[in-house]
């Protein structure tokens, strides 16, 4: 592995500068330490003298040295001029990246975090205009003019579903994890079980997530607050029996979490865990959005990643679904699989369309720590397919949109192959709810189940406290009560 050693003086300046970075030397491992041998040193000094800002930066890699040094006048107090300097840096840094690489780093510009709508609709709650915003995220924060735009586009879509403070205090949503897999797809890290054994396994998870149900549900209640979606994810919530699915949406009406729903989501990632009964009992149970998720419709990468199904499976799926009248199907694809490229997407795209799902979710192919692609992959490799990748998103999008389809949510990921994003279509007026105040995080989600994330959130402010439960089943019940006293208190701190 090669070494870039970064040098930051003061040394916090690391948490402004280090994904830029990484995004810059992705085949580098990034090290503080003074390191006599590395291949790249990068050293930046940042000074703040009365209202001036100074910073100076050296790039040497071999031969090639870049240096440059800027100065800014700051003309703000407070948390104001924090914020203004963190900025001023990251643009600084950004510019001497793009000059000693001859080329644009990052389409986002300084924008690095998972969810750069957030930061579009903290500007809208200021009254800026669609207008402002893209010249400021071109000027100031360095965006593509094309990226820039597509923001813009996504945050206009879904700003009329964000609620108002008063609307957020009451109105919640609720996640609910099922830890469970039938087998363990190539690309993925996620599952806390491979199901082996129903009974020994399952069983005692849902006993805990009942428990939950109760609690959560009697808190809900004596808080007054509504449940607006639902959202069942995992792993592959549909793996749960008929009885046990049945009796769990039971007991979210007995608690009343169910009488104020407006969308129910069952994700079936596997078409094999579902049958024409077990769709015909979720549509009875107020199930309204359902997940089907081909990925790709490449019977041999299908194989290749272990998802157990065909593309012929997937197209007998969906016509179940439809005629047991469940309206609302998502269909997930992942752009960047093994062995597929332009010719591959192109394909799987026109099968999908051919499908006309209300929902597209679109992929890139996140290689995580620990999944078995990661450790077939190489950084370099990944770096290598980058611009096919790209050029696959952007080609779905333009698709996607002449074929009525409307950009809703976006969210990025690290350790993304191109370090682009994942995009949610959907055709007019079928927009998923509960994604958009998932990823815009306007509205308190109660999660439960194994790996369920929750998110509070404070409507005075929009500030977010997050817990997660533990995704392996016997360490969710291992620390279930402690867990519990702890959402419990972080949603009555909000009312
Ligand atoms: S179905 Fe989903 S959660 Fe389960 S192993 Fe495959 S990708 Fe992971």
């Amino acid at each position: 592995m090669m070494i870039l050693a970064l040098e930051l003086q003061p040394p916090e300046l690391y948490k402004h500068v280090h994904e830029l970075v990484r995004l810059s030397f992705p085949e580098y491992e990034i090290c503080q330490e003074i390191a006599a041998d590395a291949d790249i040193y990068l050293r930046i000094s940042r000074i703040k003298s009365g209202p001036q800002l100074y910073l100076h930066a050296q790039l040497q890699e071999g031969l090639r040295i870049s240096r440059i040094s800027c100065e800014y006048p700051l003309d703000m107090n407070g948390l104001q001029e924090d914020h203004e300097i963190s900025r001023l840096t990251r643009v600084f840094v950004y510019r001497l990246l793009c000059q000693h690489l001859g080329k644009n780093i990052n389409p986002y510009g300084i924008l690095t975090g998972v969810r750069p709508l957030k930061l579009l609709h903290r500007w809208l709650d200021q009254g800026d205009s669609l207008e402002q915003i893209l010249a400021r995220l071109e000027q100031d924060f360095c965006l593509q003019p094309d990226v820039a735009e597509r923001l813009a586009q996504i945050a206009g879509n879904n700003r009329p579903f964000l609620h108002s403070a008063r609307e957020a205090k009451q109105k919640i949503s609720i996640y609910i994890g099922i830890p469970f897999c039938s087998s363990r797809c190539y690309y993925c890290s996620f599952p806390g079980a491979i199901l082996t054994d129903y009974t020994v396994q399952m069983k005692p998870f849902l006993n805990s997530l009942r428990q939950e149900i109760e609690v959560m549900g009697e808190c809900i209640n004596e808080l007054g607050l509504k449940t607006e979606n639902i959202y069942w994810g995992g792993g592959t919530p549909s793996i749960l029996a008929e009885d046990d699915l049945e009796s769990l949406f039971n007991l979210l009406a007995q608690y009343r979490l169910t009488s104020t729903v407006t969308e129910t989501t069952v994700e079936a990632g596997r078409p094999d865990t579902l049958s024409k009964s077990k769709l015909e009992l979720l549509k009875a149970l107020g199930v309204n959005r359902i997940c089907i998720n081909p990925q790709t419709m490449q019977d041999t990468t299908l194989q290749l990643i272990g998802r157990g199904h065909s593309r012929t499976d997937i197209i007998n799926m969906v016509q179940k679904v439809r005629d047991v009248g469940i309206p609302i199907i998502n269909m997930d694809l992942i752009i960047g699989l093994p062995g597929e490229g332009m010719a591959e997407y192109q394909n799987t795209l026109a099968q999908i369309l051919e499908l006309r799902p209300e929902n597209i979710t679109v992929h890139s192919l996140a290689v995580k720590k620990g999944s078995r692609l990661a450790a077939a992959q190489g950084k370099k490799l990944m770096h290598e397919l980058a611009g096919e990748v790209q050029t696959g998103i952007h080609y779905i999008g333009r698709t996607l949109q002449e074929k009525e389809y409307q950009p809703y949510y976006l969210y990025r990921q690290k350790y993304m192959k191109a370090n682009v994003e994942n995009i949610g279509y959907a055709l007019p007026g079928r927009c998923c709810n509960y994604n958009i105040q998932m990823m815009e995080e306007r509205q308190t989600i109660i999660g439960l189940g194994g790996g369920a994330g929750s998110k509070f959130v404070n409507p005075s402010d929009w500030s977010l406290t997050n817990l997660h439960s533990p995704k392996d089943p016997l360490a969710y019940t291992l620390h279930l009560p402690e867990q519990l006293a702890r959402k419990v208190d972080k949603l009555k701190a909000l009312n």
